[in-house]
């Protein structure tokens, strides 16, 4: 292939003035790999016969420019959330406050007291800087902060049920999402399931019957993501609490997403609240960091001192122990509720409290500025595994477009990405869970689509 000869050399291209640019933005050796990536490329195109000239240098070096471009372009990325999905679990949950990302900002940059006592100099414990404020909020006796809701549920199983029974109901033995599913987790926690009930239905005597067989603990799960509604009986949580203390089995409540704030204040069914949770006498309540409580991923776990302790020493604690920037968001984000301004400070609850006549006059000056669209009565829903089947009214933009696949593709390349959905043809967006800062952007957004549309 004599055509070959005339492909140049890897250095010819390294010297020139775009390949200098190049090295420039992202170094050397990746420049180097790119270049090579390329010319093997047309090298292979060559030889094959899908090609019979080498492309002029100019166009070699474009190519190498877009390899580096897909290289270097991170795949996790800020997005617009057009859906109206409050907790949309694919998008990365809650949206975090001013005051949280200021802290977890403020740890990261340099050192901090992670691990340091400044009253002695001495080592200290991290676990120290989220558990004084989970105490002066909820009143337990004790909390531990770890990486997720998952490993909360997996070390209190693991501290307190190895080996040993944990008496559940049947209808609480669900998958929550991700392939989390309840019995996977108490099988490697070592526990072993006492199913009590039926899918629907389950008694106090279920409960009580199986206290003979001694069982280290009785779990109960929310259900998160779907409802049992018709012929369905279940006890009074603080019955089966009681029942269980009068054997001496412990509870633990794995409220899920769990909420300090009474959801129906804003229109929404009620979920339950970590306070009832511990009024209703539950020795340990685990519950997420950014579901509805609103801050960065933690799993928190609360309650009475004794079996804390044990949780705390548990080899499992370690690898599942949050890091500085999770405690110090955490502490933040708890801190909006001790000084009751989470409604006012927490995104995810501004995004709950906001009226569907804030919405439509949003959706309003976004027509005007578009020049197209119809405000149109729509829902939205709070999601993460909260308030299944609940939804909020809201106002939505509605677009009609020729192509509305194509358009929500053309939507997510956008810089940077809009989610949005379509319903009978037509293009959705939810002011709700839209950012106000990112207005201006999700218009550009658009109004590029729509011009190529
Ligand atoms: C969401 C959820 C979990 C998992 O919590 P993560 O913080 O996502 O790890 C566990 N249990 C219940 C009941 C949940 O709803």
């Amino acid at each position: 292939m004599s055509e070959l000869r005339n492909l140049p050399s890897v250095e010819q291209l390294l010297q020139t003035k775009l390949a200098a640019e190049m090295i420039s933005a992202n170094g050397r050796p990746l420049v180097l790999e790119a270049i090579r990536h390329v010319l093997d490329e047309v090298r292979g195109r060559i030889l094959g016969g899908s090609e019979t000239t080498v492309p002029e240098r100019e166009a070699l070096l474009e190519s190498v420019s877009v390899v580096l471009d897909e290289w270097m372009t991170p795949t996790l990325l800020p997005v617009i959330n057009a859906t109206g999905v409050i907790l949309h679990t694919n998008l990365g949950r809650a949206p975090l406050s001013k005051a949280t990302l200021q802290a977890m900002e403020a740890v990261s940059r340099g050192y901090s007291t992670l691990e340091f006592d400044l009253s002695n100099g001495k080592r200290g414990s991290r676990l120290v800087h989220a558990e004084a404020v989970l105490k002066r909020l909820t009143g337990a006796e004790a909390a531990v902060v770890v990486n997720n809701n998952a490993s909360a549920v997996l070390l209190v199983l693991s501290a307190l049920a190895s080996r040993r029974k944990v008496v559940i109901a049947r209808s609480q033995l669900v998958e929550i999402g991700g392939g989390f599913r309840i019995p996977d987790v108490m099988k490697q926690s070592g526990a072993k399931l006492l199913e009590v009930g039926t899918t629907n239905k389950v008694r106090l005597s279920d409960y009580v019957e199986t206290f003979d067989e001694k069982p280290a603990l009785v779990m109960r799960a929310h259900r998160s993501n779907f409802k049992i509604i018709g012929f369905t009986e279940e006890p009074e949580f603080k019955d089966i609490v009681s029942a269980a203390h009068q054997a001496g089995v412990p509870v633990v409540d794995d409220l899920g997403s769990g909420t300090l704030l009474d959801t129906t204040r804003f229109g929404l069914a009620h979920e339950p609240t970590l306070q009832e949770s511990l009024a209703a006498g539950a020795d340990v309540v685990c519950f997420s960091g950014d579901k509805l409580l609103g801050g960065p991923q933690a799993g928190i776990i609360v309650g009475r001192k004794a079996l804390l302790d044990r949780i705390k020493k548990h080899p499992l604690a370690r690898a599942v122990r949050a890091d500085k920037t999770c405690l110090a968001g955490i502490t933040a984000t708890l801190t909006h509720y001790l000084k009751d301004e989470a409604e006012r400070e927490i995104p995810t609850w501004q995004m709950i409290a906001t009226t569907p006549q804030q919405n439509r006059s949003r959706v309003k000056v976004w027509i005007e500025r578009l020049g197209q669209g119809e405000a149109l009565k729509g829902e939205s829903t709070v999601g993460g595994g909260s308030l299944p089947g609940e939804t909020l009214p809201t106002t939505l933009l509605a677009l009609d477009v020729k192509s509305p696949d194509k358009f929500l593709k053309r939507l997510r390349e956008q810089k940077p990405p809009v989610i949005a959905r379509t319903e009978n043809n037509r293009i959705l967006l939810d002011p709700r869970t839209v950012l106000p800062e990112q207005e201006g952007a999700l218009l550009v957004a658009l109004q590029n689509v729509l011009r190529k549309s």
